[in-house]
């Protein structure tokens, strides 16, 4: 009923301040012809309909500060921005706005250090970020991470190449760093959310949001939570914030973005961790393995810092695996898989398989009024490689330039805040586009990776290399169409059926 009434309000205040349609109807001439009074009437009619299905709808409007009654911006009590969430994408979204001094409310429901079930696997947008928040300096000071140096993949039918791309890498001024480092999560998210905190974001530890609702008419949001840590279920301990801005970060499940009908869909990926000690026989910083029953899925096992190593089973959609069959997929591999099984060696020590939902290629409409949605809660995973940090964190740090340009221009709006929607589709949307193709592609075709491992072979490390940077995202997956690349590819699926046509098996290295 209120809803109705303030309706009604807004519908009369927006036909009274209509100067176009007072001048008309105050028109000596109109006054004097009736006809043209009738159909000018008409006319004031249908704009005022449209104005009503304006307001009615909220389309079109744009959300306008200095409407908002006896609000500043500097009111003590209340948040320029409530985060929910302060993993990778919260915290540094927390960083970059608290830096511009914004007041940020960072909202997790668990205490740091807490575990991410994760490949850990960090690519270079997210260390240069890493590097910018002086997280990596004691991430490599407390000797937290391993950088990859050596790697490859072994195909669908077991072609495989290993090498040093790093080495080749850092030929390259712009690739003067590891591609990947990996870094446990236990040790990265808290890091991080740190980071955040010592530039002046309020980083509220053991705090789920169970609510959040938005006001119109004083642009403020009330996030309601409760304390993590109650354990009288009937009776927790709450608490409620005040923000201008509230910001979806908690994660693939995005359930605050589904609750408030941003996200209608149940996450489409899934991937598995165990961490392994004790192995004596993998020689190698990263492998990438593709079984045919994952495809467009694979495994992999990375190397972390102290010798540890860790093993994944990522199930993508467009193939044949479903998400309930990755515990099968998980420990089958291990012991049935030959390069699997041999590369973690006879007597590993594995922990106990853990688990965690992907949502992968970008959700549709990631901003609206006074709010976005930013890293897994926006599908901000690649459909091709499941790696979701580096873009979780550079999605963030565009959300932040988006949002401080908003605050400074008193303009929160959704066509305003439209701009962090385009900012991360030219950033890494359109690739994510490219890579919902390939993997669909890969999975109709892994002949193509077949070949590419041969060609990669053939090639050699510096051609390794240019593929890592185009899996890790520093070059754009328009390489494989490139003139010295798509026909080399080409040609090596052509000599892939011939082999396979008359019996020659390659032979495999490994
Ligand atoms: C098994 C697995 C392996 C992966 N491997 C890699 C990899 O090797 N490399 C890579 O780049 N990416 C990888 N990813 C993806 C990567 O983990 C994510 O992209 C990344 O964690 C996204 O960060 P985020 O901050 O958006 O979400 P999250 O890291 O999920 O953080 C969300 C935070 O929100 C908090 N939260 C949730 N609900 C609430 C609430 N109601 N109130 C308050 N707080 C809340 C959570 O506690 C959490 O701290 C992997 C994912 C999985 C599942």
């Amino acid at each position: 009923m209120d809803n109705v009434v303030e309706k009604i309000a807004k519908i009369t205040k927006v036909l009274a301040e209509n100067p176009a349609a007072k001048k008309v109807l105050e028109n000596k001439f109109v006054q004097e012809h009736k006809y043209v009074a009738a159909a000018t009437t008409f006319g004031v009619g249908v704009a005022a309909a449209a104005s009503i299905y304006k307001v009615a709808t909220n389309e079109g409007k744009r959300y306008n500060y200095d409407a908002i009654p006896n609000l500043s911006f500097d009111d003590e009590e209340i948040y320029d921005v409530a985060c929910i969430g302060a993993g990778p994408s919260g915290s540094v979204l927390g960083f970059y706005l608290a830096r511009e001094g914004r007041k940020v409310a960072l909202l997790e429901k668990k205490e740091f250090p807490r575990d991410k079930f994760c490949g850990d696997a960090v690519a270079t947008m997210a260390q240069d970020i890493l590097r910018e928040m002086g997280v990596m300096k004691e991430i490599v000071d407390e000797n937290l991470g391993h950088f990859s140096q050596n790697g490859g993949f072994v195909s669908p039918n077991g072609n495989s190449f290993i090498g040093n791309s790093a080495k080749e890498l850092k030929r390259d001024a712009k690739y003067n760093r590891g591609a990947i480092i990996a870094i446990k999560r236990i040790h990265l998210d808290e890091k991080v959310a740190k980071a955040a905190k010592r530039m002046g974001a309020n980083l509220f530890e053991n705090t789920t949001v169970e609510n959040a609702t938005f006001d119109r008419l004083t642009g403020l949001w009330t996030v309601e939570c409760v304390d993590s840590r109650t354990t009288d279920s009937e009776n927790p301990t709450k608490i409620t914030y005040k923000a201008r801005v509230l910001i979806c970060a908690d994660g693939s499940p995005s359930n605050s973005a589904r609750r408030m009908g941003y996200v209608n869909t149940e996450p489409n990926g899934i991937c598995s961790r165990a961490y392994v000690k004790n192995n004596t026989t993998f020689r190698y910083d990263g492998v990438v393995f593709y079984p045919p029953s994952l495809l467009p899925g694979y495994c992999a096992i990375i190397r972390e810092a102290r010798d540890e190593l860790n093993y994944l089973a990522y199930i993508i959609p467009g193939g044949k695996a479903k998400i309930e069959d990755l515990s099968k997929f998980h420990h089958q591999y291990m012991t049935e898989d030959p390069f699997i099984s041999k590369a973690l060696g006879p007597n590993p020590e594995i922990e106990r398989m853990k688990a965690a939902p992907l949502r992968l290629g970008g959700i549709k409409k990631s901003y609206d009024d006074h709010l976005l949605i930013v890293g897994d809660a926006a599908g901000f995973i690649d459909p091709l490689t499941g790696e979701g940090i580096q873009y979780a964190m550079e999605g963030s740090r565009l959300a932040a330039q988006v949002l401080i340009q908003a605050f400074n221009e008193r303009d929160l709006s959704h066509q305003s805040l439209k701009r962090y929607q385009n900012a991360w589709m030219d950033k890494f949307g359109h690739e994510f586009s490219m890579s919902m193709t390939m993997s669909l592609f890969l999975y109709r075709f892994p002949i193509v990776l077949d070949a590419a491992a041969s060609l990669i072979e053939k090639r050699g490390s510096r051609f390794l290399a240019e593929w890592a940077a185009v899996m890790t995202g520093m070059k754009p997956k328009t390489w494989f169409l490139r003139p010295d690349v798509g026909p080399l590819i080409f040609l090596e699926i052509i000599s892939e059926c011939f082999k396979r046509a008359f019996g020659k098996k390659k032979a495999i290295t490994n």
